[in-house]
Order: structure tokens, then sequence, then C-alpha cells
């Protein structure tokens, strides 16, 4: 019997305590806006903490991530959360945005600094009028309305980071300025991650940073994206999708035990909250999520449809 994993879920055969968010991103069509509801149709009886929906570089996305979340608002029981980045733009116009999403019913906001307009690399200068960083946008977002708010941290550092210590002193400035949770980028060496986990305790931060995972819809792109976020991509994990190329089935049985693995070795060394980059896709996740214990609650997670005209004369 040694040879036996030994999970929590082994011996409860449920989820004690497990909290999962979900991450998607605004459509651009017709199409890909119906693969996203039944993502969300599909994950919502999970019953997440929040879902997030993330915000097009330098604000490209701006109408259709308020779309969307204004949506989930109306249709869901779901907490959303809006990304909102504070890179282009002025204060008054990020300002803008945060009064809107607050008289909108939005309690949640993941506040990042955003990338430069000429990509990840590029030297990052804050707008004239704008804010000067996410610290500085946490705060602002504070000063305007009583929103929690989320960060990013970056378990192998962010890739303009100097040091780890240098961004372990951004994350310090952006809790002291009011966030309360950080999601990470997502990695694959879960001792990266406790690893960082260790030096952001030491360095006195004591709120959730809560581990962002990415399940491998597909692993070229996944490595394209992962060379650019400064995430290391292991040769084992190279290893794994080698050869697959022309055979999405067994790519996806991989993806999941991979992202299995990932999971239950964190739950295993005690991490209670999950964050699922999605891609707007429902089925790894919730096949990891079922894995973990999750099951659909029995509260409801859809609001009932509007009601027609006919039917409310
Ligand atoms: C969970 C998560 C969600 C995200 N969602 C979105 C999204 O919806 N839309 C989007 O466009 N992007 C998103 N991003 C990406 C993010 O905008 C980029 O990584 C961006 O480059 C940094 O934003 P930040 O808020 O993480 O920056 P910050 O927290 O301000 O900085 C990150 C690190 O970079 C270092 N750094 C920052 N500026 C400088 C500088 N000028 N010189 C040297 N070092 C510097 C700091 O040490 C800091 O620790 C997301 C990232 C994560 C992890």
């Amino acid at each position: 019997m040694d040879s036996i994993r030994t999970s929590r879920f082994a011996e409860t055969g449920a989820a004690p305590g497990i909290r999962v968010s979900f991450e998607f991103f605004p459509p651009k069509t017709a199409e890909m806006e119906q693969a996203l509801w039944e993502a969300i149709r599909r994950l919502a009886p999970l019953l997440p903490t929040f879902v997030s929906v993330t915000y097009g570089a330098g604000g490209s996305t701006r109408e259709r991530t308020h779309a969307t979340v204004k949506r989930i608002l109306a249709e869901t029981m779901l907490t959303p959360a809006a990304h909102l980045t504070c890179v282009a733009a002025t204060r008054a116009e990020v300002n803008a945005v945060v009064e809107a999403y607050a008289q909108a019913g939005v309690r949640h906001i993941v506040a990042l600094r955003g990338d430069p307009p000429g990509g990840i690399g590029e030297r990052f200068s804050p707008h004239p009028g704008g804010y000067r960083n996410a610290a500085d946008l946490v705060a602002g977002i504070k000063r305007i309305a009583d929103i929690e708010v989320s960060v990013s941290a970056y378990p192998e550092k962010h890739p303009e980071s100097a040091t780890v210590a240098a961004d372990i002193d951004m994350l310090k400035a952006k809790v002291d300025a009011g966030a309360t949770r950080a999601i990470t980028q997502f990695f694959f060496e879960n001792s990266l991650y406790f690893r960082y986990l260790d030096r952001v305790r030491a360095a006195g931060i004591d709120i959730p940073i809560v581990p962002g995972i990415v399940p491998v819809q597909n692993f070229k792109q996944t490595r394209n994206f992962a060379a650019r976020a400064g995430t290391s991509v292991p040769d084992w994990l190279a290893a794994r999708f080698d050869g697959l190329d022309d055979d999405p089935a067994t790519r996806k049985l991989i993806a999941a035990a991979v992202a299995a693995e990932q999971v239950l070795d964190l739950v295993d060394h005690g991490v209670t909250d999950l964050h699922f980059y999605t891609m707007n896709r429902a089925d790894l996740v919730y096949a990891i999520c079922h894995l973990l214990g999750l099951r659909p609650g029995k509260e409801p997670s859809l609001a009932p449809p509007p009601r027609s005209e006919k039917e409310r004369a």
C-alpha cells in the first residue's frame, strides 16, 4: 500500500476548503462570444470565488471587457473581476473606467500596469498624465470606490525586473496601496512557486498569493507565450508533448494529466486557492476541478433569463 499517492482527497473524497477562480478573455466575434458563454455556463456551477475578464493590451478591449463583465453580472450569479491596466492612458481615462465599473455593480478589479505599447521588452514609460505603475493604480482605485483589488505576482520575476527582490518590493507597494490578493503568472515547476512564496512571506507580505494555472491547450502556443512572459518551460514538459503535433486527442489527455499532477501537488502542499487561465474553454479546467473534488453547487449559478415583454405584461 506504500505506493498509493498521498493526497488529502484520497482519504476524504471531497475538496475541503478548495476555492477556484477562472479567467476569461473578452470575445472578438459572435462565434467567440458563443464559445465563451458555453465555457461560463459549464464552469459556473462549480461556484468559483470570482471570474475575471482580461483587458487587452493598452486598453484595446475596453468596451468588450466592460460588455463581458456586465453580461456576467446580468446573466449569472458569479462575481466578476474586471482586469484594468493603466498603460497609455491618463488618470482621468482610467478613473472613468473605474467609476463606470463601480456604478455597474462591479466589486472586484484586477489592477495591472500593462505591457508597454511596443510589447514586452520595450522600455515602459508611464503616460505623462497617467498612473505611474500598478501600485499607483491600486491606490487610485481605492480612492474612487470600495472595490476589492487583486494584483499580479511573478514567481520567476517579471521580465523587466532586475531581481526577484525588486519584484517583491513592487508587490509590497501594491499591498501597501490596498491590494488584498495576488494572482501569479503561470509556472510549471511548483518548487518555483513555493520558493517565491517563502520570500514573499519573509518580506512581511501576508495576502493570498494564488497560483495561476494554465492547462496546456496548445503546447507550441504556450511555449511562445511563456518565452514572452518570462516563464520557464521545463524539458520534461516539452518531452511530454513531443511527437503529438498531429494528435490532438492524445495532447488533450496529456494536458489534463500534466495539470492534474501540478494542482494535486500544490494542494498536497497546503494550497487551497487556485486561479485557472481557461482560454475560454471549459473542458480541461472542469475535469481538473472535478479531480480536486469540486462538484456543481446546489444553489443556482445562472440568473433566470430576462423575461420577455409578453410574459411581463
Ligand atoms: C494574473 C495576471 C493577469 C494579467 N492580466 C492582464 C490583462 O488583463 N491585460 C494586460 O494587458 N496584461 C495583463 N497581465 C500582464 C501584465 O500587464 C504585464 O506583465 C505587465 O508587463 C506588468 O504589469 P503588472 O501589473 O504586473 O506590473 P507591476 O506589478 O507594476 O510590475 C511588475 C514587475 O515588473 C517590474 N517593473 C515594472 N516596471 C518596471 C520598470 N519600469 N523597470 C524595471 N522593472 C519594472 C517590477 O519589479 C515589478 O515587480 C497580467 C499578468 C498577470 C500575472
